[in-house]
């Protein structure tokens, strides 16, 4: 069985000291990664610290052009990495399954490449000219979570190396084999140093958050741990970008046609096995609509064909681990035994693998924990209202806020609801509808900063004011 390797300075490095990544629809051993040790953290952060001046030294159109060639290496290498994204995290490779996860890193390569930041004049009279440029921040440390393994990866490398930074990436322990060989092929184009890895658990994320010459941490995954490298941050005085979960509440108004919109209400719910930080998490129907709701739902579960990943039509795979199969578990547990009603699902289907089917809960509500809390599963609690005021005040009724959506047929009275509801992102009529050109960040728990278009490539410079003293013709 191989044991794969990470990247330093443009070199594959591994160790004796490894640790297995499985298939979570197979329970079988896909291969193993090595732990990388401190002098490991050290060598990364020591690569990524030197090759960062000759890297910003670079002409804009210079760096433009090595991500376009990484953009078409990804694109070389979509069968290849996609089939990593499936056997080692879960999700088939049809639907909005791994290719689709590779078209995405393909997107948000060349998008970010294509972006500018321009000098800004701030301020300018007859005295004074005041510019504003944007300068790297240094040497970025990314920690991903296993959700969207490669996606996620690409949206914290490709803004801080098209900006200047170069970087050091921890990958998540469970989906650790497929990012490694992403960066592997991608240090193919690129100049040593600019881009490495190291692998291993969150105590080798630790070494990577505290380390002094770490001068920005992008980090998604779990609030917990968002805390921990705020902790961290008090030392190196790194700079943030914070996603972490969500417990997205998604509205619909009264009287709404489902039936032109429940495919795409079912995937925002469910894609990716509902491991996603932005899916709909909590569903508040009018009480009138209920029925036609749930029916419309269980109609559209009931064609879902779910399996291992890499046979052909299915769509749905296994939860990707079994720290979340245990959580949504109890959770549906937890919920049946506070009188919820189970509509479709429930119920664990038994291994090999971590399957879950698509569960939707009836008779539930604020104040049950699968309500209160992010089940990051396929298991979605619909929740029957008698006002709109209530479904919002109930949908604010959160420490998180990282989306939400408002689902109805008058477009303008579902933007007056989505604006009271206090997330980053309020989707009308979709959910989880990410784009390049558009920032993504959430409020409260849900994290700090944005990531994505200008905004994104902003967040990981730092703004230099240029301030010049005009000459005036008294003086001259
Ligand atoms: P996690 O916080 O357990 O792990 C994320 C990463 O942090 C892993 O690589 C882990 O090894 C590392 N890590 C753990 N301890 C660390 C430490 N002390 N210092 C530095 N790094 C450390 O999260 P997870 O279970 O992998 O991901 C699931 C969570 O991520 C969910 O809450 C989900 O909603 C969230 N998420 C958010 C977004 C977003 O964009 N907002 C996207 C995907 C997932």
């Amino acid at each position: 069985m191989k044991n794969y390797s990470f990247t330093i300075n443009g070199e594959a490095i591994s160790t004796e000291n490894v640790f297995d990544v499985k298939n979570p629809a197979t329970g079988t051993l896909l291969g193993y990664a090595s732990n990388a040790t401190k002098d490991h953290v050290e060598a990364a952060i020591d690569a990524a610290k030197v090759a960062q001046p000759a890297w910003a030294a670079k002409s804009d159109t210079e760096r433009k052009n090595v991500l376009m060639q990484v953009a078409q290496v990804l694109t070389d290498n979509t069968d290849y990495l996609a089939k990593w994204i499936t056997q080692e995290q879960g999700k088939p490779l049809a639907g909005p399954g791994s290719m689709f996860e590779m078209e995405a890193c393909v997107g948000w390569t060349q998008v970010p490449a294509s972006l500018d930041l321009p000098v800004e004049v701030v301020f300018e009279d007859d005295s004074r000219r005041d510019e504003m440029h944007r300068k790297p921040v240094g040497v970025v440390g990314a920690i991903t979570p296993w959700n969207w393994p490669l996606m996620i990866a690409i949206w914290q490398i490709i803004p801080a190396l098209r900006a200047g930074n170069t970087v050091v990436l921890k990958p998540s322990e469970y989906t650790t084999i497929g990012t490694l060989e992403m960066i592997r092929l991608m240090n193919t184009v690129l100049p040593a140093g600019v881009l490495n890895t190291i692998s291993g658990g969150g105590e080798v994320g630790a070494m990577l958050v505290e380390h002094k010459d770490v001068d920005k941490i992008m980090f998604t995954g779990s609030a917990s741990t968002a805390r921990k490298i705020i902790e961290a941050s008090s030392g190196n005085m790194a700079r943030l970008t914070l996603e972490c979960g969500g417990n997205d509440a998604a509205i619909i108004l009264p009287g709404t046609d489902i039936q032109s919109k429940v495919g795409d209400l079912f995937w925002g719910a469910f894609i990716n096995m509902g491991q996603t930080c932005a899916c709909a998490k909590r569903l508040y129907v009018h009480e009138d609509d209920y029925d036609n709701v749930v029916e419309a739902l269980d109609a559209v579960a009931a064609q879902m064909p779910m399996g291992n990943g890499m046979d052909e039509g299915i769509l749905l795979g296994p939860i990707q681990n079994k720290m979340q199969y245990d959580k949504v578990n109890d959770l549906v547990e937890d919920a049946k035994a506070n009188g919820a009603s189970v509509i479709r699902g429930g119920k664990s289907m038994g291994g090999p693998g971590y399957f879950y089917p698509i569960t939707l809960l009836g008779n539930v509500d604020n104040g049950i924990r699968i309500v209160d809390e992010e089940q990051f599963g396929p298991v979605l609690p619909i929740i029957k209202y008698k006002t709109v005021d209530e479904a919002i005040q109930k949908a604010n009724d959160t420490k998180t806020g990282l989306g939400g959506s408002v689902w109805g047929d008058d477009l303008s009275l579902a933007a007056k609801i989505a604006s009271r509801i206090e997330a980053g992102t309020v989707w009308i009529n979709q959910h989880g509808a990410i784009h390049p050109m558009v920032p993504f960040g959430g409020v409260k728990d849900s994290g700090y900063g944005v990531e994505f278009g200008v905004e994104g490539l902003k967040a990981v410079t730092q703004p230099q004011i240029i301030s010049i003293k005009k000459t005036t013709l008294a003086e001259a």
